[in-house]
């Protein structure tokens, strides 16, 4: 059983349509697929569609953009109730913030003379709910100003880039709250990534955050050195939270993370399932079928 929990259509930064993704997913034999688009939940649909003719399962989840103790963190929502209000008022406010910072982007860049336009960016976003760095990167790219996306950021997008602009990111332990009272479960991605600073989520973090409802954290990514994954993995166990593993998938804009390149184990993803279970039954939340539309 392959089960790959993490993955991006183009409905955020990916390069393939929520349906794409699934038939893709079906194609290389991945059994259990979560589509976690950046802050929001509009490739959902399209997916289970596509699923439901398949045998694939889709778990229907959110990357939600968070800070914690000034530090940009990753939190993977799965299977919350996409219609609860505070979800979606924190998940507009993320969107309206990155929609806001592209124009802001592109001054900065004009700054350093780069003549780009929102056209530009338009041009290769295709549908996505919410244009982002990423695709500023890749507008740059079909500029000819950079070779890739990590030349993109190294160069001009990332924080320490010229054209960096800072934009608003949900409180974490606020979101993990949510992401409970919303009938779902919350899992951190990539927590000790190195191009994030993962201090502040170490073991005694880790432990707080559980006691205010995180379930989880991502294990196996690709952004984790395999000793990396062991000390995550060993205070994981400690602290009994579920691990998980993913792909992080982006079709095309992001190389090595192929699908399935990472796998969540069955046991874990039946303790996810059942967590989303017991949320749902304690919020009155509806957590969406993970075989149906
Ligand atoms: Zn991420
Ligand atoms: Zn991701």
């Amino acid at each position: 059983m392959r089960i790959d929990l993490h993955t991006h259509s183009n409905r955020s930064d990916g390069t393939e349509s929520p349906a794409d993704l699934v038939r893709r997913a079906h194609v290389e034999g991945i059994d259990v697929l979560g589509l976690t688009d950046h802050d929001t939940t509009e490739g959902w649909d399209e997916a289970a569609v596509v699923a439901a003719g398949t045998d694939v399962t889709l778990v229907r989840g959110i990357e939600v953009s968070c800070t914690f103790e000034g530090h940009g963190v990753h939190l993977l929502a799965y299977l919350p109730d996409p219609t609860h209000p505070e979800l979606e008022h924190e998940l507009r406010r993320v969107l309206d913030g990155r929609n806001s910072r592209l124009p802001a982007t592109l001054e900065r860049l004009r700054g350093v003379g780069i003549d780009i336009e929102v056209a530009d960016v338009r041009r290769v976003a295709g549908e996505t709910a919410a244009m982002g760095r990423p695709h500023v990167a890749d507008a740059l790219v079909s500029l000819g100003v950079v070779a890739d996306r990590n030349e993109a950021f190294n160069r001009y997008l990332g924080p320490q880039g010229p054209a960096y602009v800072h934009r608003y990111a949900a409180d974490l332990e606020s979101m993990i709250g949510i992401v409970g009272r919303a009938g779902g479960v919350a899992v951190i991605a990539h927590p000790w990534a190195s191009r994030h600073d993962h201090r502040a989520l170490d073991a005694a973090g880790l432990a707080f955050l559980q006691e205010v409802g995180l379930a989880g954290v991502e294990v196996d990514h690709e952004d984790h050195a395999p000793a990396t994954r062991a000390a995550l993995r060993a205070v994981a166990d400690d602290l009994g939270l579920l691990v998980t593993g993913s792909s992080d998938h982006h079709g095309l804009g992001k190389v090595g993370h192929d699908l399935g390149c990472n796998t969540t184990a069955p046991d874990q993803l039946a303790r996810l399932l059942e967590l989303a279970a017991a949320a749902s039954e304690e919020s009155g939340r509806r957590t969406p079928d993970i075989f149906r539309t």
